[in-house]
């Protein structure tokens, strides 16, 4: 079949793999002029990233994409067992073995919790196990851990929240929240490892991915922003081009404006989506590192980072540092010089530094993920007969992640499979 791919991001990458393995003619047609989306290296000097991005062990789909495409995982991501270090102190930290036995062991061996507060939070861990790690749809994070006593909730849930569905707390889907612990903690060994970019993110996956792509026949068109989609015959068209199927890529607002007179509902209820920001803030410190590759920070009014990241110890430029505001829409709102500013006196604040560091670069992606709030009804995967979405936002158990994307993407090209 000939089939068409709307969007060159995680999503769309993988889609056009799959599409592209099961034989079928691929023509992706990407708006911007590099492919990769929101996990893109900036095409400016300095080599910078869109937003410094982690991935963990329990991503097995985008692991295995970079693999097919030829990325040596291994060597392209430092991969370290969990350990929220904050600067003045050791946090919990995860041995490597089987991840539920070094969450329990390192729970219990956080003496800066006191012995009570360890054993209420794996007395409250077992009974979410227990209950297979689901819970009610509309019960947000900080309902489902009422219970969970405060340095833990300070400490691990609030970060862990924030990193994963970049929504706070309050706001969060406890349900989406719990399938990430279940898979960090249950999906084998190595599933709740950090997984940190060694190489620019294009190089994850963008570059080698096109290039694959190419090799293998597909077509690939840049800087080219699909307009219109119509129903034509058995299949569609798209921008007066015919194609057996089609798989709208892109993000959600843009896939509600192409189908929007093609299937109403599903437009409205992709159209309904919200997003969180999240900002990076690059700074520059000749001669500095940090204790470790990855820090995490206590955010507050004054303190908008909650992790930062060493970038020379990860084999990119030294003296670097990318520090990262997740739930942002309270600095979008202040201004990003603002942000840059008191990220730049958090930094002075909390770590020592060989050199006076300075702002390199504020980068702000205001839709950076949607709101993964409790009840939240995401669009599903199928749109029309011959018609798919795939995206970090289609319905499923996963907050927007890369590994959300991925496994939309090779859904969407399963499907065609099907079709
Ligand atoms: C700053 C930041 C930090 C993040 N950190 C993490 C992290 O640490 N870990 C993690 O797992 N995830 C993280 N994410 C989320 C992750 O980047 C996304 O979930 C993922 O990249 C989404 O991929 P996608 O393919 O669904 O969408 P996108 O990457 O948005 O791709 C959609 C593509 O469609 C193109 N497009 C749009 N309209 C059209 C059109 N009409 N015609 C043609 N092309 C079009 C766009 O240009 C874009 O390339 C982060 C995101 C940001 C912004």
């Amino acid at each position: 079949m000939k089939i068409a791919i709307v969007g060159g991001g995680w999503a769309g990458l993988a889609a056009a793999v799959g599409a592209t393995e099961a034989g079928h003619r691929v023509t992706l047609i990407e708006m911007a002029p590099q492919l990769g989306g929101r996990a893109r290296s900036l095409a400016q000097p300095p080599q910078l990233d869109n937003g410094q991005h982690i991935l963990i062990g329990a991503y097995r789909q985008s692991l295995a994409l970079m693999r097919r495409v030829g990325v040596d995982a291994d060597r392209a991501l430092l991969r370290l067992p969990l350990r929220l270090r904050y600067p003045g102190h050791e946090g919990l930290r995860l041995r490597p073995g089987p991840p539920i036995l070094a969450f329990a062991r390192a729970v219990l061996s956080y003496r800066a919790w006191p012995l009570a507060a360890r054993l209420r939070f794996l007395g409250q861990s077992l009974v979410w196990a227990l209950a297979g790690f689901r819970c009610a749809a509309d019960l947000s994070v900080a309902q489902l851990c009422r219970r969970v006593p405060e340095p833990v909730r300070r400490e691990l849930i609030a970060p862990l929240c924030v990193a994963a569905l970049n929504t706070p707390a309050e706001q969060a889907s406890a349900q989406v929240f719990l399938r990430v612990l279940r898979d960090a903690l249950f999906d084998g060994p190595g599933s709740s490892d950090l997984l940190l970019p060694r190489r620019p993110l294009s190089e994850l996956l963008a570059e080698p991915a096109g290039q694959w792509l190419q090799a293998h026949g597909a077509e690939i068109l840049l800087g080219r922003r699909v307009q219109q989609l119509r129903a034509e015959g058995a299949g569609w068209s798209v921008d007066g081009q015919p194609f057996d199927a089609v798989v709208l890529a892109c993000p959600a607002p843009e896939a509600a404006r192409l189908t929007t007179p093609l299937a109403a509902h599903w437009a409205r209820q992709a159209a309904a989506l919200r997003f969180e920001p999240i900002i990076t803030v690059y700074l520059h410190s000749p001669g500095s590192t940090l204790p470790a590759p990855m820090l995490a920070l206590q955010d507050g009014p004054a303190a908008p980072a909650q992790f930062a990241f060493d970038l020379g110890q990860l084999g990119h430029a030294p003296g670097r540092f990318a520090f990262v505001i997740s739930g942002a829409a309270a600095w979008i709102e202040r201004g990003l010089e603002a942000a840059g500013a008191a990220t730049l006196d958090q930094a002075l604040a909390v770590l020592r530094w060989h050199s006076p560091p300075s702002v390199l670069r504020v980068l702000a992606e205001k839709r950076a993920t949607f709101a993964c709030t409790p009840g939240l009804q995401r669009p599903p995967a199928a749109i029309a007969p011959g018609l798919w979405a795939a995206g970090d936002y289609i319905d499923g158990p996963y907050p927007a992640t890369l590994e959300g994307a991925v496994r939309a993407g090779q859904a969407a090209a399963a499907a065609i499979k099907q079709a």
